[in-house]
């Protein structure tokens, strides 16, 4: 018996989201957090964990790894970011630097959804392979919202939107 795919067990780590179930809620967290230390000059290497839990994450600044907590990036404290990080009146110009690739409309090869529609359908699509499967397909479709794109801030706020609509 040979199965062509192997699909990760329920519950392994996701790229997007660490010890978190992929609920609405639980996304839009998520895609909150990762649009928010984007413009603080940070990326997350491991996925969102929750607000007061040590998160895996990249200082842009300089390429430092490490672990912090959302609260305190989302407050962008401290502002020495971390041991060793460039000297803090190199802080603005690198953040700058950073912000220059946004735009307001997603040139990316696989399109991301910007609008309420589309963020609406991507949604849909989480929670119909949630319940159908094929479980590989979850952080393809997680990815859509929660991938780097140089319209995430317009992104964020199109998954923002839809959150108002529907709570
Ligand atoms: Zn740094
Ligand atoms: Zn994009």
């Amino acid at each position: 018996m040979t199965t062509a795919l192997i699909a990760p067990p329920p519950g392994s780590p996701s790229r997007y989201l660490t010890g978190l179930a992929p609920t609405p809620r639980n996304v839009i967290s998520a895609v909150r957090a990762f649009t928010h230390i984007d413009q603080t000059g940070w990326a997350g290497r491991g996925g969102y964990p929750g607000s007061d839990v040590l998160w895996d994450v990249t200082c842009m600044i300089d390429g430092w790894q490490g672990l912090r907590f959302y609260s305190h990036l989302r407050r962008n404290k401290p502002l020495m970011r971390h041991p060793g990080c460039a000297p803090l009146d190199q802080h603005a110009r690198a953040l700058a630097a950073l912000a220059a690739y946004t735009t307001g409309v997603c040139t990316c090869r696989t399109t991301h959804p910007t609008t309420v529609r589309d963020v609406m359908a991507a949604f849909d699509a989480i929670d119909r392979i949630r319940r159908l499967g094929p479980p590989d397909a979850l952080d393809r479709a997680l990815g859509r919202l929660l991938d780097p794109c140089p319209a995430g801030t317009v992104r964020a706020q199109a998954v923002a939107d839809f959150a108002s609509l529907s709570h």
